[in-house]
């Protein structure tokens, strides 16, 4: 049993509010979206692991990071196949597809197909939803 990685974060929209910022709770509990080339990530370069701005749980790391010239954070895979889940989204007259943390459920961004090798994914990840933890 890993406790880690399958317990769930479960909480009301009350408790979610006191704990997270109001730019966090938007985006990771609304479905916001950063404004493109605002965020603290999608320039950064830094060496270390990006964690869910919500729960804690690891998502991406920044040996899968690359510059899309999107304006966001840009991975082409997961830190591990478990951490994200993938949901249709309809909205706003797009079909895309939502990324959130499988353990909070918080919302992430999207994943679009126009990634590089090898997986030619790009998993476009607003920095409201990350933490950044430098690898020492
Ligand atoms: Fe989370």
């Amino acid at each position: 049993m890993n406790q880690k990685t399958t317990e769930k974060v479960v909480k009301s929209d009350e408790q979610w509010k006191q704990d997270l910022n109001p730019q966090q709770y938007h985006v990771l509990r609304e479905k916001g979206t950063d404004r493109a080339f605002t965020g603290a990530f999608y320039n950064n370069h830094d060496e270390g692991t990006y964690l869910c701005a919500g729960c804690g749980q690891e998502l991406f790391s920044s040996r899968s990071k690359y510059d899309s010239g999107s304006g966001w954070p840009s991975f082409y895979q997961p830190a591990s196949p478990g951490v994200v889940e993938l949901d249709q989204d309809n909205s706003h007259g797009m079909q895309r597809i939502e990324v959130k943390c499988a353990r909070c459920g918080g919302h992430l961004g999207h994943r679009f197909d126009d990634g590089p090798a090898p997986s030619h994914l790009r998993y476009c990840i607003n920095s409201t939803s990350l933490k950044f933890t430098p690898q020492r």
